[in-house]
């Protein structure tokens, strides 16, 4: 049994209010393996963090879009933070350029543990661990920005028909998993043929871009979390962001849609919910807002 969970640190835009505050989403997976990520982390993050109630020390992943303050300030108060608690683990952090600028950022403090830093301003992997992957797509802002896709490796489930057909007991299941194969009556059974494959979730975290018709393959049957900064065309003052209608167009390939990195003129969050009302499986996020992936 997988579990996922989003965490809505921050849904907020460049500078904050007492509703929204910088860009922040934490995701917790709870599968063979624990695992404790960030995407973003705006002013704030580690006070977020304490409010919802998610353990600042669990965090292994930090993938930045891109070097505005709003989505990286809060890394200095967390590692700080982290060292106090004396932390030893190595932290990676993923950002475009992040082996260059990285550094050269945290070139002031002493931290007791580790921090890899890695370049995310590519096509393709940037991150592999034992369940998961992590996909970076370069977008279109004003400076160099990435949209990330969590991707849960796909898993292969014993099918309750074949093991019967098989004759394998419950000790021999559980080797199977774990080896692939077994012998059994002098046959070697392989874990494909007792078992079907499941695809993994994804759930891909695109902000501070345009839209992107090319986002549409990247985003295909996942959870997106998309930047709206404007609700309607009239809104629009910096043209290097996306507004409603824009993020619609990804319904046709995309699960759900969750709209973060909302503009700070929208003060009602019912006036919000109520112009996406109409769109199945469009949500408003807000700040602590928390979803069961
Ligand atoms: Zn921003």
């Amino acid at each position: 049994m997988v579990n996922i969970n989003l965490t809505f640190l921050g849904t907020g835009t460049a500078i904050p209010t007492l509703k929204r505050r910088h860009s922040s989403i934490h995701l917790s997976y709870q599968g063979r393996n624990s695992y404790s990520l960030l995407f973003d982390c705006g002013e704030g993050t580690q006070t977020q963090l304490l409010k919802a109630r998610i353990n600042f020390m669990s965090i292994d992943h930090i993938f930045i879009t891109h070097w505005h303050a709003d989505h990286f300030i809060g890394i200095f108060g967390l590692l700080v933070s982290m060292g106090f608690e004396k932390r030893e683990r190595e932290l990676k952090i993923f950002a475009p350029k992040g082996d260059k600028i990285g550094p050269e950022l945290l070139k002031f403090y002493k931290l007791p543990f580790p921090v890899k830093f890695f370049d995310s301003y590519k096509n393709g992997v940037i991150c592999e661990e034992e369940e998961f992957l992590v996909e970076a797509m370069p977008v279109k802002h004003t400076v160099e920005t990435v949209a990330y896709k969590f991707q849960e490796k796909d898993r292969l489930k014993l099918d309750k028909k074949k093991i019967k057909k098989f004759g394998l007991t419950w000790q021999e299941c559980k080797e199977i998993k774990e080896k692939r194969k077994i012998k059994k009556d002098g046959k070697t059974i392989k874990l494909e043929e007792v078992s079907y494959k499941t695809e993994g979730k994804k759930i891909v975290y695109a902000v501070d871009t345009v839209y992107l018709k090319k986002m549409e393959k990247f985003c295909k049957d996942s959870i997106l979390i998309h930047e709206c900064t404007y609700f309607s065309k009239e809104d629009i003052k910096h043209k290097m962001h996306s507004c409603l209608q824009d993020v619609l167009k990804f319904r046709k390939v995309a699960k759900k849609i969750y709209l973060t990195h909302i503009g700070r003129q929208y003060q009602s969050q019912s006036e919000l919910e109520e112009k996406v009302k109409r769109y199945k499986n469009v949500f408003v996020a807000k700040d602590l807002m928390k979803v069961k992936i």
